[in-house]
């Protein structure tokens, strides 16, 4: 899904990274195969409170606003209304407008205190929860909002974010699907190839990664060191799993890849999808005898 940002009101950018692949999670749970679109406004109270009070008629502050732009028929949602939602279909962004979510930043720092959970934990929930609008879900009547409940659960439980008792973590399905979410967004004009990679840290965050190439060819990034490299300057060293995704072919990866990703978990799972299908390796299979930091630390490489 393509986040249209409007950043009225700093925030952590780390917190925007899980926002963003929370947003791709709900368009698979939801099953929505079009490219989607949605306008996200992070601002202050004062902002929230005008707008809730102009377009709601309630004059106060609040944590998330949402405004739909698609019209859903009577008890379905987008998953199965590609019809409605390509109505909003915007030829700039090649993709379908599902609408305007708002949420107050100042809001949302103090509700993840008063909830003992973190401000990245809060603002995910608040874009679910609006996204969820954004899909056809709402919560007025009690069996409506069971199913929208169920529906937050997936998406926060996909990202390893659910609060509930049964919370799991990351399941590969849903690395996956964020590989092939970040895929949409590589920037491969050369060799159009786009390749998406989501990496899946020890303590549950995923950061997801694209490849990004460059019109001198050499300066090229993979899509799995860009996810390294978010991962890792943004504090997190210690990983458990990857998944790649390209369009035609199994896209295991190359060896500067394995290289990088060895100095970090040399007994990452590597995953792989593409066509449709998926397979999995173990990294130490695919780097057999890497030379690592342990190599260093012992000092029995022979010269
Ligand atoms: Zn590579």
């Amino acid at each position: 899904m393509i986040l249209q940002w409007e950043m009225d009101h700093p925030i952590d950018p780390s917190v925007c990274a899980m926002m963003q692949a929370a947003a791709d999670l709900a368009l698979w749970a939801e099953q929505v195969t079009v490219p989607c679109t949605v306008h996200v406004r992070l601002c202050d109270d004062e902002a929230i409170r005008e707008v809730n009070r102009d377009c709601r008629g309630v004059d106060r502050a609040t944590d998330v606003l949402s405004f739909p732009l698609a019209a859903y028929p009577a008890g379905r949602t987008a998953g199965s209304c590609a019809r409605a939602l390509r109505e909003n279909y915007d030829d700039e962004t090649g993709a379908c407008m599902l609408g305007d979510i708002l949420i107050s930043v100042p809001h949302l720092y103090a509700q993840a205190e008063e909830y003992g959970h973190s401000p990245a934990r809060e603002a995910t929930y608040l874009l679910v929860h609006g996204l969820c609008h954004l899909m056809g879900y709402d919560h007025m009547e009690e069996d409506e909002k069971r199913v929208m409940r169920a529906m937050e659960e997936r998406i926060m439980n996909g990202i390893g974010m659910s609060r509930g008792e049964d919370a799991r973590p990351v399941s590969d399905e849903a690395l996956l699907a964020l590989a092939r979410a970040a895929m949409e967004r590589s920037y491969s004009p050369y060799s159009h190839w786009p390749v998406g990679a989501a990496l899946l840290c020890a303590d549950g965050r995923v950061f997801q990664g694209c490849n990004i190439e460059n019109a001198s060819f050499g300066l090229t990034n993979c899509a799995e060191r860009t996810a390294v490299f978010k991962a890792v300057s943004e504090g997190a060293t210690e990983f458990t799993a990857i998944a790649i995704a390209s369009r035609q072919t199994p896209p295991w990866p190359c060896g500067a890849c394995r290289q990088v990703l060895n100095e970090f978990a040399p007994n990452l799972r590597v995953l792989v999808t593409w066509d449709g299908r998926s397979d999995e390796k173990p990294l130490s299979e695919l780097l057999p005898c890497g030379f690592g930091p342990k190599e260093l630390e012992t000092g029995t490489r022979s010269v």
